[in-house]
């Protein structure tokens, strides 16, 4: 096997995106601005822009470089993210009528985003690829085909059944058993969708401010005492866009939100029979593992992009780097040799019920919890609670649903490696 680990750690997608954004210092900002939102993702750059749009002075705060959170890192899978249970899942922990508006709201946010980027002429690589998703287990398949046929019925959602004889014409995996095609489903780039979001915040006037970390919120009479470690300022509106991030800042929502490590990375360019082999169709893809291994080609077709779960909660990037060469070679021996260049991660957010929230807590608006699945959600809810906050509608099936909480747990996932190592041990022995 091919273990040479001289990779880069920035997003593989970074190496041709100039993410670099005209900026105003955090000193020479107004005492008092209008519409402050905190975070620089898609959340936010999605709702910045409905705002300023609407007429509002929007100013992006970000306690790091703009855009270098999940929004820029991600693998770029693009669907309508439908939730962790499945339908029959949803139905019996939700109740009938409430399953089937979060199937039709999760697709409603898929539209949304496609609709957006066609519109709006955003050139980020979309292509309506479709998503193959393999059963692990011979009675993964059985659940995977009744599930696609109520996607059919219920939401015209085509999805197409793949039996184990006819797989090979969409994975070159033995691992599997079968699965089905989601034929709508997408894929894009997703550092060049937020530099097209900046590029049209930018122009209505958006004002960024990288390196401000935003360290205390209070509320008072005129909104908000916005206070950084260099300067306080003042604020009518806030918008917390931190998803995975969320910090002690906000701890009425960094309670109620799980934050996990996602990782990928990146080969070196394949032979075209070789990727031929791998991904026939050149679809997006992922497997019924409990780790949730997603994996797709570059938008040219050449290199793989593997990505999963990281074990540890910090960014630990030879660990992560091995952890998914063994799996990808697991699945795909035809890559034992192959060289990867990159290996990277970010944080994603998971909420305790498997559904993003948006709303309003102690006053300050925030979207966020799109528990792994958020280019189209994060897009679609920053525009939608920035509808909420113009007081022109926004509202989504979501707002029906409590943000949960957890007894015992104040936003310390300390537990998490533990956990993330049985889903692991149970994907490899099969429970
Ligand atoms: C490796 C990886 C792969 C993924 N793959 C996919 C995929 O294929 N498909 C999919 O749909 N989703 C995927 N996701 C998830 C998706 O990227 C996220 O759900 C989405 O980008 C969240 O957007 P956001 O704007 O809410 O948050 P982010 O883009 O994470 O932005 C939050 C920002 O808030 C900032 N912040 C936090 N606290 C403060 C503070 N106090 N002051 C100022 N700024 C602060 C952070 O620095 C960060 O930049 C992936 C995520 C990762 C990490």
């Amino acid at each position: 096997m091919n273990t040479n680990a001289n990779f880069s750690n920035t997003p593989f997608w970074h190496d041709d995106v100039d993410l670099t954004v005209q900026t105003t210092a955090l000193e020479q900002l107004c005492d008092t601005v209008e519409v402050l939102i905190v975070g620089s993702g898609f959340t936010a750059l999605s709702a910045a822009l409905t705002l300023a749009r609407a007429g509002k002075s929007v100013t992006i705060v970000e306690a790091q470089d703009i855009a270098s959170g999940a929004s820029s890192r991600n693998g770029g899978l693009l669907g309508p993210s439908f939730h962790k249970l499945g339908i029959q899942g949803l139905i019996k922990k939700f109740g009938q009528q409430a399953a089937d508006d979060l199937l039709k709201e999760s697709l409603k946010g898929f539209d949304w985003l496609l609709d957006f980027i066609e519109t709006e002429k955003i050139d980020c690589d979309l292509n309506r690829c479709g998503r193959f998703r393999g059963a692990l287990r011979p009675a993964h398949f059985k659940s995977l085909a009744q599930q696609a046929e109520s996607l059919a019925e219920k939401l015209d959602y085509p999805v197409k059944i793949i039996e184990k004889s006819e797989q090979y014409a969409e994975v070159g995996s033995t691992k599997y058993h079968g699965g089905v095609v989601y034929t709508k489903d997408a894929s894009l780039h997703p550092a060049k969708l937020v530099k097209g979001l900046i590029q049209l915040c930018q122009q209505q006037g958006v004002t960024f401010v990288a390196q401000a970390k935003v360290e205390k919120i209070t509320q008072n009479s005129a909104g908000f005492i916005v206070e950084f470690a260099q300067r306080k300022i003042n604020a009518a509106t806030v918008l917390i866009a931190t998803n995975g991030y969320t910090g002690d800042v906000t701890a009425q929502l960094k309670k109620r939100i799980l934050p996990i490590r996602s990782s990928m990375i990146a080969t070196e360019p394949l032979s075209a029979s070789l990727m031929k082999r791998i991904s026939p169709n050149l679809r997006t893809h992922g497997g019924t593992d409990r780790l949730v291994f997603y994996y797709r080609p570059t938008p040219d077709g050449k290199r793989f992009l593997f990505g999963g779960r990281a074990l540890s909660y910090r960014d630990k990037p030879q660990e992560y780097y091995h952890f998914l060469r063994q799996n990808m070679c697991a699945l795909f021996p035809q890559l034992q040799q192959t060289t990867i260049t990159h290996a990277w991660s970010g944080l994603v957010a998971y909420s305790f019920d498997h559904i993003p929230h948006l709303g309003v807590k102690n006053g300050m608006y925030y979207a966020m919890g799109y528990c792994g699945s958020g280019v189209a959600r994060a897009n679609y809810l920053g525009h939608q609670i920035a509808l909420k906050m113009l007081g022109q509608g926004g509202e989504t099936c979501f707002d029906q649903f409590d943000f949960p909480d957890q007894a015992l747990y104040s936003g310390n996932p300390w537990f998490m490696p533990t956990l993330l190592r049985w889903h692991s041990f149970a994907d490899k022995w099969g429970f």
